[in-house]
């Protein structure tokens, strides 16, 4: 593939113009002024684009985009039990598999090459989106409230196990496997301890929610003489890992200093978190203090869409907003969460900059819009005013993924049919419990 005269962001994210770049099996192969491919199969014209790293999305649900919009506006609890429990329920394979496949076009038409899920039937999510040629970090969200099940027991992590054996030597590798816990507030002392001494042996990273709320963290220093859920997961062992950690909104000091010196990572989900009413996560003083920060859209049930554009835009505007300072979360700062941190997250070292040798993972921005005019700040037309509607293209591993509207790996309308029809479905089963 050969992108002729196009703007390149660069590893330093500089915006680099009239740039030849040439993909081949799979990598960025040559990048240059001068560089030209003899006969390519494809040829993009750059003029009045931008080429920069896809997005990586560090905390979702996938499958629950079949529940969007279900329950708007109960409380907290009323949607929990009345709703999403229900709903989720009566999820088979096939719907989990159909969800991710949905979700999958909308993540890839808003230039997301790569998640981090945590979910049930996992075995279905990582088909659907080994499938739809995204790149996942794939892991079943452990739970257990009876202190003397035996965690090997669960279904989740038979299925971890399983997923274990069919992806981890995968050539392509796109398919990662993470250890799943769900939350302090839904496990047993037991089950972390399991799962922490898993993902050792193991080499996984664990995914996990940690001080979502104000009430939760306060609940779990409650239920632990005042550890808070950092440091209860801590003495148990879970930092021997590398953890990927979902909103920790209420981290404490010494919260800080553990994921900093564990080498921990969190992953901001701002949307979600405004819209549930959590809070404002002070993404600014971890960065300050040295802590890996990520961005994520967590599921469409609490969002209401899985759209990463949207969430850096909103993530640099809060973090404004919220702590009186105009200079926080400045584009690159929250491009560079969405993109090579991201993907460093993931265990994903070969990808997320546009660099020779490296995975190619990126998008093409159309700039040639009225609301991209003029180009003063490419980084800050990127973050505040585009829409992931002016992505022309994203690709993955060097595979064009989504053109111009149109889905390559996936066949749009069987999808969105099935989807419809399988919410039909649950929704009278729900009715009839
Ligand atoms: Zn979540």
């Amino acid at each position: 593939m050969l992108i002729k005269d196009i703007t390149v962001l660069n590893s330093n994210m500089e915006p680099l113009e009239h740039r030849n770049v040439v993909v081949k099996d799979g990598r960025f192969d040559s990048i240059g002024v001068d560089v030209v491919e003899k006969d390519p199969e494809m040829v993009i014209d750059g003029k009045n684009k931008l080429l920069m790293p896809g997005f990586y999305n560090t905390h979702c649900h996938v499958p629950m985009t079949l529940t969007r919009g279900l329950g708007e506006g109960l409380s907290l609890n009323d949607w929990l039990t009345k709703k999403m429990f229900p709903f989720e329920g009566n999820m088979t394979e096939e719907d989990c598999y159909y969800g991710a496949l949905l979700g999958a076009m909308e993540l890839m038409a808003g230039g997301c090459v790569s998640i981090s899920d945590m979910y049930f039937h996992v075995q279905d999510i990582a088909r659907a989106l080994y499938d739809a040629g995204m790149k996942a970090n794939i892991c079943h969200g452990l739970s257990s409230s009876d202190p003397h099940e035996r965690p090997e027991s669960l279904k989740g992590w038979r299925n971890t196990v399983s997923l274990l054996n069919e992806y981890r030597d995968k050539k392509d590798g796109r398919i990662r496997i993470d250890m799943g816990l769900h939350a302090e507030y839904t496990s047993t002392d037991n089950l972390v301890q399991a799962v922490a001494a898993f993902a050792k042996e193991q080499g996984l990273t664990v995914h996990t929610h940690i001080s979502e709320t104000k009430k939760e963290h306060e609940e779990c220093k409650l239920r632990h003489g005042g550890l808070t859920p950092v440091q209860y997961f801590y003495e148990r062992g879970m930092f021997e890992n590398p953890v990927l950690a979902a909103h920790c909104v209420w981290l404490e000091e010494r919260d800080k200093e553990i994921m900093r010196e564990r080498k921990a990572t969190v992953s901001h989900c701002i949307s979600s978190n405004l819209k549930l009413g959590s809070g404002v996560a002070p993404i600014s003083s971890y960065l300050d203090e040295g802590i890996r920060v990520v961005v994520a859209t967590d599921g469409a049930a609490s969002n209401n869409n899985l759209n990463v554009m949207e969430e850096i835009h909103l993530a640099s505007l809060a973090a404004k907003g919220a702590f009186l300072d105009p200079t926080l979360l400045p584009p690159q700062t929250v491009l560079e969460m969405a993109t090579v941190n991201g993907a460093e997250a993931q265990g994903r070292e070969d990808c997320g900059v546009i660099e020779t040798g490296k995975k190619a993972d990126f998008i093409i921005l159309d700039l040639d819009k009225p609301h991209l005019i003029p180009k003063h700040d490419i980084l800050a037309n990127v973050v505040y005013s585009a829409q992931a509607s002016d992505i022309y293209m994203t690709v993955i591993d060097g595979r064009v993924v989504y053109k111009e509207g149109e889905f390559l790996t996936i066949d749009r309308e069987r999808v969105q049919y099935e989807a419809d029809r399988r919410v039909k479905r649950i929704c009278s089963q729900m009715q009839g419990m």
